[in-house]
Order: structure tokens, then sequence, then C-alpha cells
């Protein structure tokens, strides 16, 4: 059993449930902040994982390095990849790790055009969404944002359906 989360109360990356804080003049992560602390340096090229899955928690003792393929798989299995807004912030959560289109596309099994499309909509969208979090909550900013992305998703059908051809393609082709 883990004990309690501690659940981050400030100010979140613009357009994710990323917490962030200032410190010396840099906008940094808490948690890889607190697992340093307690942990140790961060092993090159890991990332700090949750074994909550709780994005907001930073709690030291739920935090363990991992990879960036560990950690895109543990995304991928807490959000049951069909919800459109977990999709795109595990998206933009990996391009914020500094993974490309490519490697993002790889390791969520995503078709790039996609990963593209919703780094797209997330620039585009990250003002207001950061804006409607502020007035409204964050239940509701997302439900907002999620509006805002199935419209996205339904407006481009001819994409969606080159996508699901081609990933088809290549799953046949992979099988
Ligand atoms: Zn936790």
């Amino acid at each position: 059993m883990l004990s309690p989360c501690w659940n981050w109360t400030g100010a979140v990356k613009q357009g994710t449930d990323r917490p962030t804080f200032g410190l010396r003049g840099k906008m940094v992560s808490p948690y890889r902040t607190l697992y340093q602390h307690y942990h140790g340096p961060l092993p090159e090229g890991k990332v700090v994982r949750h074994r909550c899955d709780n994005p907001l928690c930073c709690n030291p003792h739920h935090l363990e390095a991992g990879t960036h393929k560990e950690n895109s798989h543990d995304m991928t299995m807490r959000n049951s990849r069909g919800r459109p807004l977990a999709r795109l912030q595990m998206v933009v959560r990996h391009k914020e790790d500094g993974m490309t289109v490519a490697e993002i596309a790889s390791v969520t099994g995503l078709h790039h055009l996609e990963v593209d499309r919703l780094l797209e909509f997330h620039e585009e969208d990250a003002g207001l969404y950061t804006i409607e979090r502020t007035m409204f909550g964050p239940d509701e900013a997302n439900r907002r944002r999620t509006e805002r992305l199935r419209s996205e998703y339904a407006g481009l059908t001819k994409m969606g359906e080159f996508i699901s051809m081609n990933s088809r393609g290549r799953d046949a082709t992979a099988a």
C-alpha cells in the first residue's frame, strides 16, 4: 500500500496537469526536484514516473526513475487511449520531455499525423484552456477542452479515415 499522495496545489504548466514552479527565474518540475532531493540525481536519459498514477502527486515515495518508454506505457494503460483529452495530454507530455514526433508515434502507437495534429491543437488551445481553468476550475475547463477536441476530430473525418487506413496497413505489416 502506498502512503497518501501529496497533491500539488500550485501552478500547472500551461494547458496540462503538470505541476510547475519558478526557481531562480526558470520554471521547473516540483516532482523532479523532490525526486532528486530524496533519491539523488536522476540518471541520464531517465524521467520521473509516478507509482501512484497521479500526475499532481509530489510525494517522493511515489516517485521513481524510469525510461520514456515505461512512462508512456504507464500513461497508455491508465488513459485507455480512447479518451481524446488523455491522448492529448500524453502526447504533450512526451513532447515536453523532449521526444520527437516520430518517437512519440512509436511509443504511443498513434499515427505520426495524429501526433502532429494534437500538438498543433494544443499550441492553439493552450491559452484559452488556461484562462478557462482560472475562471471555471479544472473540471469545467477539461470538459470544454474535450468538446473542442471532439469537434476537431469530427471536422477531420477524412484525415481520420486516412490515418486509420494507414494504421491498419502498418499494423498488418508489423504483425
Ligand atoms: Zn502519489
